[in-house]
């Protein structure tokens, strides 16, 4: 596995190429609207950033995402263009009618190595009653099997919060039928359309994230969990080396193997449909804008980038926990609810340890 320095590159970069979507998703982050905007980059602005992108060297995973990225004509283009450029791309696409064979294998020939498509529950009405649009459910099963009859490598992302939480284990059950390679469970940041939805409390944010580690060792897809990065505290708790450890994908989009985790503007990034860049889609500030300046720089050596990736700027008991450096806690989730992305994650029931004592979990 790799050792990536996150001062230097991100991992992972999530390009909303767009805010379309004809969905209406209750937890949308991007308040997601039916018409492109006219202010999103249009294919040459998008062509130029995917070269700055490409300057990271590291070959960083680019996330085609929205919106919903099929709604831009351009797409396939900007797929086979990243690839060209060594980026690692995938996609996840809306499950409406146009994710059909014929588009998905013009992904696959593109260069994307991996679709992702969101199921929120096994129960397909709950599910429908998420993505706010009747038979949501079918059409996501339908496009995800033409992604595996493609030979494309399926992921599934869940938005977790307190409407579903009941919904995991059968979740679990169906994704090993669906022989997906990675289920990835976001908790739920309240941003967007989200901020409508009850979140977990600390409790159950914990007893979800022991949950999945469980899961984890017992079924054949990997377990990830987003916006929740106390996951890799319970795995070092667990005396687990970090997240992940082992797990390698054929598609190429392996996490890295590292001591420190991916988090908001720690080894990840977000560009908005018109070219703000962030540290997260689920932490609206804008370090600067792809249209007039750099991305690896902004990225690199912007105020917000550097705060973000540095443990001791840490405040509360996020600061004082022996787990900053794996965890850090979601700062996406820190700004939403306490307005100082700096600040403890309220989602963590974790009393840190003074030093020489046994640490341990309220919940
Ligand atoms: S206190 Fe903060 S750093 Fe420590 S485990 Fe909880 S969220 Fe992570």
């Amino acid at each position: 596995m790799t050792a990536f320095d996150f001062d230097a590159s991100p991992f992972t970069i999530a390009w909303e190429v767009t805010r379309a979507c004809a969905y209406k998703c209750m937890h949308c982050r991007a308040d997601a609207q039916v018409r492109r905007d006219p202010r999103e980059l249009d294919t040459n602005e998008a062509l130029a950033l995917i070269e700055s992108l490409a300057r990271f060297q590291t070959r960083p995973i680019l996330v085609l995402t929205g919106g919903d990225p099929l709604m831009r004509r351009d797409l396939f283009a900007l797929a086979r263009h990243a690839d060209a450029q060594g980026l690692r791309v995938a996609l996840t696409p809306t499950a409406t009618a146009l994710p059909t064979r014929m588009r998905l294998a013009q992904a696959r020939e593109s260069g994307v190595r991996r679709i992702a498509f969101s199921i929120d529950a096994a129960d397909p009405a709950l599910h429908d009653r998420f993505r706010g649009f009747r038979g949501s459910y079918a059409r996501t099963l339908s496009g995800l099997r033409n992604a595996i009859a493609e030979g494309l490598p399926v992921q599934v992302n869940t938005t977790l919060c307190a409407l579903n939480v009941d919904q995991l284990q059968p979740m679990a059950q169906m994704l090993e039928e669906l022989q997906v390679v990675q289920w990835s469970v976001f908790f739920l940041v309240p941003v967007g359309r989200g901020k409508r939805l009850p979140m977990l409390t600390p409790q159950q944010h914990e007893e979800a994230l022991q949950w999945l580690a469980d899961l984890s060792s017992e079924v054949s897809f990997d377990v990830k969990a987003t916006a929740a990065p106390q996951y890799r505290r319970i795995l070092r708790q667990r005396a687990r080396r970090s997240a992940g450890a082992g797990f390698q994908f054929a598609d190429g989009l392996s996490r890295p193997h590292e001591g420190k985790g991916v988090g908001d503007g720690r080894g990840f990034m977000f560009i908005s449909h018109v070219g703000e860049v962030m540290p997260s889609g689920f932490l609206p500030l804008s370090a600067g804008n792809v249209r007039s300046e750099d991305p690896v720089a902004i990225y690199r050596s912007s105020r917000l980038f550097s705060q973000l990736r540095n443990s001791g700027a840490l405040r509360g008991k996020c600061g004082r926990c022996e787990f900053k450096e794996v965890c850090g806690g979601s700062r996406a989730r820190a700004y939403a609810l306490t307005g100082d992305y700096l600040a403890a994650d309220p989602s963590c029931p974790y009393t840190p340890s003074p030093a020489g004592t046994p640490s341990r979990v309220r919940v």
